[in-house]
C-alpha cells in the first residue's frame, strides 16, 4: 500500500501544475454529479394544482429535476384523475418529475404506529401511480403545522422499513426551521433564491428550496420570479457551476460518495490502476435496497494524453462498463468521467 501511495504522489508530482489534484491524487470522487461546485433540489409541497400546471411544464422544458411532495389521502381514490395526472408525468419523465411522501393525510401523528401506517399507504400508492417497484426509494417530507409525536429514532426506523429517506432541508437544516423562521416563507423571489445558489457554489453544499403555490394556491410563490429562478438555476446547471438534482438522486450520490473506499493501487506513466469498493448496505446495516447511482469520478494524466480508455471489469452490482473499457475525452490533462460504484478494479490507460 505505501509503495502504491508513494507511485501515485510521484505520478501527481510529474504531472503540469494546473492539472494537479489538490490532494495530490492522480484520481479523485467529484464531490457532486458532473464535478458540479454545488448541488440544488427543488421541492413542490402538498401536490398543489398550481405546482403541476405552472411548475412541472417549466420544470420539464428545461430539463431540471424537481420533486412533488403529495399526500394520497387529499384524493378520491388511485383512480382520480387529480392523483392518475401526477404518476403519469412522472411515467413520461422519470428524470424530471419525482414524487415524494408529504403522508397520507398531512395530518400529523400521534405516535409510531400511526406514523408507519401514513408512510405505508402514502409510499405504495405513490409507488403504483408512478409505475416504480414497491422497493424503490422515496423522498419523505415531514408535514408542517401539525402534531407530530414520532421520536427520532422510531422516525429513523420506520422510515428505513418503508424505504424512504427523510429530505435534506433547506440551507442544511434537516427536519425544521432555521432561526425561527421557516425558510419557506422567507424565501419569495428569484433574488433569494439566488442567495442560496451562491452559497452552494462557494461552500460546496446542498440547498433546497421549498414551494407550495406557484401563481396560485397557498404560500404562493410568483409565477414570473419562479421562472426567473429557473433561468438561473438553468444557465449555473449548464455552465456546470450546480448540479439540479431530485431529492433522492441527491441523497443517494452523497450516500455513495461517502460510502465509497476510492485506493490507488498504481499510478504511473502507464497509466492508473484502482479499487472503488461501494458502500455495503450489509455492513453498514442499511435496511433499504441497494443504491445504483454512478459517482462522478475525476483523474489527472499526462497533459499529452488526448482520451482515456477506462476499464472496469469487476462489478458487485451494477451494469459494468463494456468489456473493451469506454474512452473518455482528456482537456488539460484532466478527465472527468461517471462510473458506477461497487466496482473493484478500474484501469485507466492512453487511448489515443
Ligand atoms: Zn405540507
Amino acid at each position: 500500500m505505501k509503495s502504491a501511495l508513494l507511485a501515485a504522489a510521484a505520478f501527481a508530482a510529474a504531472l503540469p501544475s494546473p492539472a494537479a489534484e489538490s490532494d495530490g491524487s492522480p484520481v479523485r470522487i467529484a464531490r457532486w454529479k458532473g464535478d458540479a461546485k454545488g448541488a440544488i433540489s427543488l421541492y413542490y409541497d402538498d401536490g398543489t394544482g398550481s405546482s403541476f400546471k405552472n411548475a412541472l411544464p417549466e420544470l420539464v422544458r428545461r430539463g431540471l429535476p424537481g420533486t412533488f411532495y403529495i399526500c394520497g389521502g387529499w384524493f378520491g381514490g388511485e383512480d382520480d384523475p387529480n392523483l392518475v395526472r401526477w404518476g403519469t408525468a412522472a411515467k413520461e419523465h422519470p428524470d424530471i418529475v419525482f414524487l415524494g411522501d408529504h403522508t397520507w393525510n398531512h395530518g400529523g401523528v400521534t405516535n409510531a404506529a400511526q406514523f408507519a401506517e401514513e408512510v405505508s399507504l402514502n409510499g405504495a400508492m405513490l409507488r403504483k401511480i408512478a409505475g416504480l417497484p414497491e422497493d424503490a426509494l422515496l423522498s419523505f417530507a415531514l408535514p408542517g403545522a401539525v402534531r407530530w409525536d414520532v421520536k427520532p429514532d422510531e422516525q429513523a426506523e420506520v422510515l428505513a422499513k418503508h424505504h424512504e429517506v427523510l429530505r435534506h432541508d433547506f440551507d442544511g437544516n434537516v427536519g425544521g426551521p432555521k432561526d425561527g423562521q421557516n425558510p419557506t416563507f422567507r424565501m419569495k423571489t428569484a433574488a433569494l433564491a439566488a442567495e442560496a445558489f451562491d452559497r452552494a457554489e462557494k461552500n460546496g453544499g446542498w440547498e433546497s428550496l421549498i414551494f407550495h403555490g406557484v401563481g396560485g394556491d397557498w404560500i404562493t410563490f410568483d409565477l414570473e420570479e419562479h421562472g426567473k429562478m429557473l433561468d438561473d438555476l438553468e444557465a449555473r446547471a449548464k455552465t456546470g457551476r450546480l448540479w439540479v438534482g431530485s431529492a433522492i438522486d441527491v441523497h443517494k450520490y452523497e450516500t455513495e460518495r461517502d460510502g465509497a473506499k476510492l485506493r490507488v493501487l498504481r499510478a504511473d506513466a502507464n497509466g492508473i490502476d484502482f479499487l472503488l469498493p461501494g458502500l455495503d448496505p450489509i455492513e453498514e446495516g442499511w435496511l433499504g435496497p441497494l443504491y445504483d447511482y454512478p459517482l462522478t469520478i475525476i483523474c489527472t494524466v499526462p497533459a499529452d494524453w488526448k482520451s482515456i480508455r477506462v476499464n472496469a471489469p469487476r462489478v458487485s452490482r451494477v451494469d459494468a462498463l463494456a468489456a473493451e473499457g469506454i474512452v473518455f475525452p482528456v482537456k488539460d490533462g484532466r478527465s472527468v468521467f461517471d462510473l458506477p460504484s461497487g466496482i473493484i478494479g478500474v484501469t485507466i490507460r492512453k487511448a489515443d
